[in-house]
């Protein structure tokens, strides 16, 4: 479970906030989404907290979670956000986030999507190579702007996760080696519609311990040394996200000693500090409720066959990764160990294996800590409409995203005429 007491059981119901799943499976159907306000909220403030009085700026990482609802919810807690496209600079526009507080991540930023930003007049590019610095030099130029930029440096740590969510080895495809950061601040004169105002790193999700955060802290602050008795001046550190969450028996550094051990790292310097997390800040503030359509016993395995599916939680099947799934009513039955798959025809379409549960038809499962890289990683694989979300504030239900319908997934279609 994930530890927050928004998500626990009353008389053997599991229960967010004040309000049962088995009333919002009820009222809203299943494959639900279900968040906790409050839960999103303390996670957030406990970020702000951690940094005191340092200068800082918090940049959720849109990319996780980028319901309209959790981005209005983080901007009116001040929060400033990291994005990887022009569409999420819309959904932060729309959600009354605060252009100024956007850095603009991403290997492939193009051309319409550094116009749309340098429109807006967000915080920072984040740039990834020299080939992208020279089109948005050009961009900028031919709207009579100026571009703030941080190069996104590869520190070359071993960040210890899952290597499809590795980020910060020479081998991957973000960002600029250390060696070569230098030389390309020192080449600003050739991108005279570009401020270098930053300095950027990122080296993967889902780490579980200080080490790899600390080595890249280190790295920079060798580089941002360098830059400054160059004379470059850089006003912001953005330090990245990737702060682990607990799944199962993961033992990740608290938001409280993370955060401390980044401003500790960093106490020598005068400049904000900018963090980018995305999974941390919203991870463990939801889950993903579904009902089981079916129970398959055959001689080699049991199976529920559960109304969720690869195509609303992908993590599992794309990395294998684990997620806790609890019952809503829990007055075990008889238990036994299930593969619990989803409907479609994928054999990789698994919510988890070897799951020790009491079940008969119909029963409501939670697929804990399915609020980061959930909805935001979906899609209509077997023509499936996407689940809708609902968030739970004390007694209350809200829909922030209706179900979506056939219509709506072929609308763009056409049979030749
Ligand atoms: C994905 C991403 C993040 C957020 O990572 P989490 O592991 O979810 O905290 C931050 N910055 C960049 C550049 C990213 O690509």
């Amino acid at each position: 479970m994930s530890g927050f007491p928004e998500f626990g059981y009353r008389n053997h119901e599991l229960f967010v906030e004040s309000v049962s799943l088995q009333q919002i499976a009820d009222e809203f159907g299943t494959p639900c989404f279900v968040y906790s306000r409050a839960a999103l909220t303390k996670t957030y403030q406990e970020f702000d907290a951690a940094f005191a009085k340092r200068d800082h700026l918090i940049c959720y990482a849109v990319k996780a979670n980028s319901n309209i609802a959790i981005l209005n919810l983080f901007a009116q807690l001040g929060s400033g956000f990291d994005i990887v496209s022009g569409g999420e600079l819309q959904r932060v526009i729309k959600a009354g986030g605060d252009p100024r507080k956007i850095v603009f991540s991403g290997v492939g930023k193009n051309a319409h999507e550094m116009r749309m930003a340098l429109h807006a007049g967000i915080l920072c590019f984040n740039v990834e190579s020299e080939a992208e610095l020279v089109t948005l030099n050009r961009v900028a130029k031919e709207l009579g702007k100026i571009a703030p930029v941080s190069l996104r440096v590869n520190p070359d740590v071993d960040a210890k996760t899952h290597p499809y969510i590795s980020t910060g080895l020479k081998e991957n495809k973000f960002g600029v080696p250390a060696s070569e950061a230098e030389r390309i601040y020192q080449s600003a004169h050739l991108y005279p519609s570009i401020r270098f105002t930053g300095l950027d790193c990122h080296i993967g999700s889902q780490l579980t311990e200080l080490e790899p955060f600390m080595q890249a802290s280190n790295k920079m602050l060798n580089l941002l040394d360098t830059l400054q008795s160059q004379g470059l001046e850089i006003e912001h550190l953005d330090l990245g996200g990737g702060l682990g969450i607990r799944y199962t028996n993961e033992t990740p550094p608290s938001i409280k000693d993370y955060v401390a051990a980044l401003c500790a790292s960093t106490d020598q310097v005068k400049q904000r500090l900018l963090i980018e997390p995305g999974r941390s800040l919203v991870g463990n503030s939801g889950i993903l409720l579904m009902r089981v359509e079916y129970l398959k016993h055959t001689s080699a395995r049991n199976f529920a066959i559960v109304d969720a599916a690869m195509n609303d939680l992908m993590r599992p099947a794309l990395y294998d990764a684990y997620h806790d799934i609890i019952p809503v009513n829990n007055n075990n039955g008889d238990m036994k160990s299930y593969q619990v798959v989803g409907p479609v025809c994928e054999t990789g379409d698994f919510l988890g294996h070897d799951r020790k549960l009491g079940l008969t038809d119909g029963d409501l499962l939670a697929v804990m800590s399915a609020g980061a890289y959930g909805m935001s990683m979906s899609s209509n694989y077997n023509t499936r409409p996407r689940a809708i979300e609902v968030m739970v504030d004390g007694d209350t239900v809200h829909v922030i995203r209706q179900r979506e319908t056939i219509d709506q997934l072929i609308a763009g279609e056409q049979i030749l005429s």
